[in-house]
């Protein structure tokens, strides 16, 4: 028998810590994972408070377009479509819950002992809980584990300022009451640009402010430009090199000064200014395990701390905060703990062409290299490009555009980044990052027969490049 009451201790009930439990514990290993908000939490931010809620209401929001879009395609409707605010949060609220349930169901039919509370680090291989008694009184429950896996993600940062007091982040918008008409969205990063397009769509008066010269700095200049223009058209009020001064609750709502003089009145202020590791009362500092500027944990490429039982994964490491990634990191350290799944080789994890999509509207899609970046890796580097208006849109009366480039490196031939603005850009780039993972070249995207009329064969059918 082992000398401890886990072989594994997972801390955090989110996408990479819910991974790495249930693999574990799938390969015959003794795993507890504990959650601060207990069952009713697991799937972490990206069930509860990130991803799925998003998307949920990102859907409701299309359907402002497609509604006046169907007038084109013949379809006539007979009352003006209200949207019932109440109605949606309480449909996504009961397809969380489900999800939840979904999560507690894979954890324990694996043989998780699944455990609710906030844990702390004692010690390398020790755990305290804390929890609370069945009379409601805080209680301490001590675990020993072989190994202890650090996965609680990260929280909304928010600078101080006058009025810090009435700003929301990402965490509550989900459930705002009422309905703000009027919205100021402070932040230029994916997650700011997406909830503007969400509640432009939902009907909203949408403000949305950033310090810098342009949204979505890491992304494709071109995209930036191109999908701000695209946001602005759709009615996002999106002013650049703008920052707030101070926030008052007035009898017309919250007054935001703004660093320009102006003031915006509004019904809610959602700050999405970037984000933090959760590594709060974790016990960190006591154990010794190294921590970078932001208090991410710092790993290696095998996501082991500096202290040898000690290992974390996903949002906490503040390497590239997305679940897809937390998911990867999990089963690198699960491989590395217990060994590879039968006949498989030990994963690793390559940050190379990972995709991801933005889902303003319209989405972006976008694996490998900005043109920059290309530029700087490769020197000489061949741009195609493509703008057009979907054919969908010669009927709906949208002057929605789509855009899509390839990078490519003149030298090799082969397309290392391509990106994409317009309507499905996740779902299509998902199936083109196969193909630039593969390290497909331009003459095999050239060689490769379209499927017409999409909007997708786009990509294989540019002959012509823009520029060099
Ligand atoms: C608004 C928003 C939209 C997003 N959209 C996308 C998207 O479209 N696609 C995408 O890939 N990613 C998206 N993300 C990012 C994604 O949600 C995260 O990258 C992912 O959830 C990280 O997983 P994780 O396991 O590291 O942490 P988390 O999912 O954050 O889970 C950490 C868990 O640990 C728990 N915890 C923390 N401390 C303790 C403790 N001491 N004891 C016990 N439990 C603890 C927390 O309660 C939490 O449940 C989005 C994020 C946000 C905020």
């Amino acid at each position: 028998m082992s000398a401890y009451d886990f072989d594994l201790f997972v801390i955090g009930g989110g996408s990479g810590g819910v991974r790495a439990a249930r693999m574990a514990a799938q390969r015959g290993a003794r795993v507890a994972l504990a959650e601060t908000l207990g069952t009713e939490g697991l799937g972490g931010t990206c069930v509860n408070v990130g991803c799925i809620p998003k998307k949920l209401y990102s859907y409701a929001a299309h359907y402002h377009d497609a509604f006046a879009e169907a007038q084109g395609y013949g379809w006539t409707l007979d009352a003006q479509p209200r949207l019932d605010w109440d109605a949606l949060k309480a449909n996504r609220a009961r397809e969380i819950t489900r999800l939840n349930g979904v999560y507690d169901n894979l954890l324990r039919g694996s043989g998780v002992t699944v455990l609710t509370g906030f844990a702390r680090i004692d010690g390398e291989h020790a755990i305290t809980l804390a929890t609370l008694n069945a009379d409601g009184s805080p209680g301490h429950q001590h675990f020993t584990a072989r190994d202890i896996l650090i996965a609680t993600g990260g929280t909304p940062h928010v600078p101080h300022f006058a009025g810090r007091e009435f700003v929301i982040t990402s965490n509550e918008v989900f459930d705002l009451d009422p309905f703000p008409q009027r919205l100021l969205i402070v932040g230029g990063g994916y997650i700011a640009c997406e909830f503007a397009s969400i509640f432009n769509g939902l009907g909203a008066q949408v403000t949305q402010l950033y310090r810098g010269e342009q949204v979505l700095r890491g992304f494709d200049d071109e995209v930036r430009h191109f999908v701000a223009g695209e946001m602005k058209k759709s009615g996002v009020d999106l002013r650049l090199n703008a920052g707030v001064v101070d926030i008052r609750r007035t009898a017309e709502g919250l007054r935001v000064e703004l660093e320009d003089g102006n003031v915006v009145l509004a019904d809610a202020v959602l700050y999405a200014t970037g984000r933090q590791p959760n590594v709060k009362g974790l016990g960190l500092e006591a154990v010794g395990v190294a921590q970078g500027a932001q208090g991410e944990v710092l790993v290696d490429a095998h996501y082991r701390t500096n202290v040898p039982h000690i290992w974390a994964v996903g949002d906490v490491t503040n390497r590239v905060q997305l679940t897809p990634v937390a998911l990867g990191e999990a089963m690198v350290v699960v491989d590395q703990l217990f060994g590879p799944a039968a006949g498989k080789a030990p994963r690793s994890m390559s940050y190379d062409f990972i995709p991801t999509a933005v889902f303003t509207h319209p989405n972006i899609g976008t694996v490998g290299l900005t043109e920059a970046q290309a530029r700087e890796r490769f020197g000489q580097v061949t741009i195609f490009r493509s703008e057009f208006k979907a054919l969908r849109h010669t009927l709906s009366g949208s002057s929605e555009r789509t855009l899509m480039k390839l990078v490519v490196d003149s030298a090799s031939d082969r397309v290392v980044g391509l990106h994409m603005v317009g309507a499905e850009a996740g779902e299509i780039v998902q199936g083109f990052a196969v193909a630039l993972k593969a390290g497909a070249t331009k003459a095999v995207f050239d060689a490769t027969i379209g499927i017409h009329p999409t909007a997708a064969e786009e990509f294989v059918t540019m002959r012509d490049p823009i520029k060099n």
